[in-house]
């Protein structure tokens, strides 16, 4: 069971919608089932995984600010909501057998231990899956912002950031059937042309330092296996 890896360290961004399946709200658990699957593919071959988890299936703070609703206090609620959906996948991926643990942002400490650096990195030396909740702990940033920290404190070699499309498109290929992938793109282009693909500030973080970026589809069975050990998949951010 020797494969070469091209992704030691690996820091997997999962959106909440991820934990979501078809259902429009909430966590659905077959869908959490079949992620953790596919994160058990690359802990096997040996690969350290940290996970930051959404929770926009959950909560997000923006929306609720938009109708009224304090920015700082909608956002703490999208905080929250990302510990609901940690919970949910540390329990699916100890039931098939992995180890893990949950390290919160926002101190929880009757669930979660509360986010250490250097114990989220002894974690993953143990071959541990560390699941960052609560984001970056701060109102006004996305997981998508505490992704690209965390992966940049633990010295993550790649960020793996699962969507529903197959890379990073000239415009949303769901409403535009024209829409080509690109198979690589630089940070600084990704700003310019505004594509979605993570939030400026966590595109910036990760051009600041280097960080390469995959963007996939985390509903196609053995992507994030496939990117690990080195094959082309989705579309790679990078200098
Ligand atoms: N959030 C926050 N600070 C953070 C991370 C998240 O305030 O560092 C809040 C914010 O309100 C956000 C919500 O948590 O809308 C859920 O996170 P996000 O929208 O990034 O989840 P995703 O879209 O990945 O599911």
């Amino acid at each position: 069971q020797r494969h070469k890896l091209k992704y030691k360290r690996v820091l997997l961004k999962l959106s909440g919608e991820a934990l979501m399946g078809d259902k429009g709200y909430g966590i659905d658990p077959t869908t959490v089932e079949y992620m953790a699957n596919e994160i058990k593919k690359i802990v096997d071959i040996g690969v350290e995984v940290a996970i930051v988890i959404g929770g926009g299936n959950i909560f997000r703070g923006v929306e609720a600010s938009v109708k009224g609703m304090e920015r700082a206090s909608a956002d703490y609620m999208g905080m929250l909501a990302t510990v609901i959906n940690a919970l949910a996948l540390q329990n699916a991926l100890e039931r098939i057998g992995l180890q893990t643990r949950v390290q919160s942002a926002i101190e929880m400490r009757e669930l979660a231990e509360t986010y250490i650096r250097r114990r989220a990195i002894r974690h993953l030396e143990k071959g541990r899956v560390v699941i960052f909740a609560a984001g970056t702990g701060n109102p006004y940033f996305t997981t998508d912002t505490a992704a690209a920290l965390r992966a940049m404190e633990i010295g993550a070699n790649v960020i793996c950031k699962g969507t529903k499309v197959d890379g990073v498109y000239t415009a949303d290929p769901v409403k535009d059937p024209t829409a080509k992938k690109f198979d690589e793109i630089s940070y600084i282009d990704v700003l310019k042309k505004n594509l979605k693909v993570m939030d400026s500030t966590a595109i910036t973080l990760c051009m600041d330092n280097n960080l390469p970026i995959v963007v996939f589809n985390i509903k196609k069975a053995d992507n994030i296996k496939n990117i690990v050990v080195g094959k082309k998949v989705g579309t790679i951010v990078k200098g």
